[in-house]
């Protein structure tokens, strides 16, 4: 009888509430391609995550093109860019009522020269 225990470190990825479409560029190649993952990495056992390794997790940037990965805490300018972010400097340009329309009021001198009486009614010229 023989048993096979297998001992590993599973990361869970997944988007990060609030930076969900945020797209920033990536520090190492440059490219626009950078997108906030939490990384939540736990220890497994027979393939089974049983320990969690990070309580939290961490939240990184992670370049889809070059896979490098960065500390979110380390880009201001992504954390600029989250909805709803707790400094609450980042109003969203949303759900803002729309512009006045331009009221009706009217030119003024309407209603004027409008009464203008009619021309005379002209008597046929008579020769004789
Ligand atoms: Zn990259």
């Amino acid at each position: 009888m023989c048993l096979i225990f297998t001992c590993g470190e599973h990361t869970f990825r997944k988007e990060v509430e609030g930076y969900e479409g945020v797209v920033c560029q990536c520090h190492n190649c440059g490219n626009y391609a950078g997108h906030v993952i939490k990384s939540n990495p736990w220890f497994t056992f027979c393939f089974i995550p049983v320990i969690p390794l990070s309580v939290h997790g961490y939240h990184d940037v992670v370049c889809h093109i070059c896979n490098f990965a960065q500390p979110v805490e380390n880009r201001p300018d992504v954390q600029a860019m989250k909805r709803g972010g707790e400094g609450g400097n980042n109003v969203p340009m949303q759900n803002q009522a729309p512009p006045p329309q331009q009221a009706g009021a009217p030119p003024a001198g309407w209603g004027q020269g409008q009464g203008q009486a009619p021309p005379q009614g002209q008597a046929p010229m008579r020769y004789g």
